[in-house]
């Protein structure tokens, strides 16, 4: 393959895709090597609730929340028993508290009449769950059993689709398209580092491209306007 020397990085990105992939996934690790979850658990089910608390809300103002519920709930069986009206109050602060109270005690009755109070391993099973989507159950996956998975969240979905590491108006194309231009063992690894840049340089309404250590690279940045997220993301 033929690699055209410029200026700056003597690769001709535009005429390479893979390296041009390459190149932005070296350089997001290396300003986000130490990317993680922002979300405080200590189990896989504490991330599961977690996550769907995290939807429409932010990773801080969970954070802030499920210290104090999880000590009082601290497993399915504590949680499945709750009336709506109660967990309500509980979580009141993240937003679409009544659908998230209704999503939350019923998937925790699922859990201990079909998992064994248990969180599932597999992506079927998760989704088959209230108020778990493809997003959720990535999370979940990837962070609390170590599996190789790309959560597709908002930040995600923008940052990639700018970047030009996908190109794709859904999240479900979206997680198909990074997954192919993505080794598999930096996929969990790479949700984390767009994330940390979505939040901290690429955001929605005002990308810091003049700041970004990405703009050689990016298509939002240097061809102009990408395809906008089309439905909301559980
Ligand atoms: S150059 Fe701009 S649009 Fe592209 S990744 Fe950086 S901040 Fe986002």
């Amino acid at each position: 393959m033929s690699k055209k020397k410029n200026n700056t990085n003597h690769i001709d990105y535009s005429s390479d895709k893979q390296a041009k992939i390459k190149e932005i996934l070296r350089l997001l690790e290396k300003h986000y090597s130490d990317a993680t979850t922002e979300l405080k658990y200590k189990n896989p089910f504490e991330l599961l609730i977690a996550t769907i608390l995290a939807a429409q809300c932010t990773d801080r103002q969970v954070n802030k929340v499920t210290p104090e519920l999880f000590r009082k709930y601290p497993s399915p069986a504590e949680m499945a028993v709750l009336k709506p009206e109660e967990l309500e109050k509980e979580i009141y602060s993240c937003g679409f508290y009544k659908t998230k109270s209704r999503n939350i005690i019923e998937t925790c009755k699922i859990l201990l009449s079909k998992y064994g109070g248990e969180v599932p391993r597999d992506m079927k099973s998760l989704t088959s769950l209230p108020g778990v989507g493809r997003k959720t159950a990535n999370v979940v996956l990837s962070n609390a059993f170590g599996e190789d998975a790309i959560a597709v969240d908002t930040h995600v979905f923008r940052v990639s689709n700018r970047l030009g590491l996908a190109n794709a108006k859904d999240v479900f194309k979206t997680e198909q398209q990074l997954m192919k231009n993505i080794p598999k063992n930096k996929w969990s690894k790479a949700h984390h580092w767009l994330i940390y840049h979505g939040r901290r340089v690429c955001n929605a309404k005002k990308p810091d491209c003049e700041n970004c250590f990405l703009q050689h690279l990016c298509k939002y940045r240097n061809e102009g306007q990408v395809l906008e997220q089309s439905e909301s993301i559980q």
